[in-house]
């Protein structure tokens, strides 16, 4: 098992789910991955993923993240998810975590403008999301506001 996924295996069976097991892969290439899956679970939600240290770092997001300028999104940090799963559709099934249909809402590249522990500004080039974004930790460790600044 790998450390920095350890939290996303634990909470998965991987002979009953078409999710990725997944690895840390080594991050060599410039561009960064973005993706949004809209999540049709018990509680439909977006999950907002930036692709950082061989992982991709998540958020779960209840509303739609937003298009325009000036428009903030609670957003709720979750266990980091393998990059494998920038490419999950599919259904999880019954009875698994986070049972229901994923499917890919936005996707496409980053660049990541400002990190700090707090904050986190990034430009993204998606398909729907377009522009500069932050997230900024409201209330640690897990409650970030995802906002589009222009
Ligand atoms: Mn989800």
């Amino acid at each position: 098992m790998t450390a920095r996924l350890k939290k996303y295996q634990q909470k998965r069976k991987f002979k009953v789910t078409s999710e990725p097991k997944g690895k840390v892969k080594k991050t060599t290439k410039k561009k960064l991955i973005y993706v949004v899956q809209h999540h049709f679970a018990t509680r439909e939600h977006y999950d907002f993923r930036l692709e950082m240290n061989g992982v991709l770092k998540s958020w779960a997001v209840p509303k739609q993240p937003p298009k325009k300028a000036n428009i903030k999104r609670l957003a709720i940090q979750v266990e980091d998810h393998p990059l494998e799963y920038a490419s999950f559709k599919g259904t999880i099934p019954e009875g698994q975590y986070g049972a229901g249909k994923v499917e890919i809402w936005d996707n496409g590249t980053y660049t990541l403008e400002e990190k700090t522990k707090n904050k986190l500004v990034f430009n993204l080039y998606g398909k729907k999301l377009k522009g500069e974004y932050s997230l900024i930790r409201f209330r640690p460790p897990k409650g970030w506001l995802l906002l589009k600044n222009k």
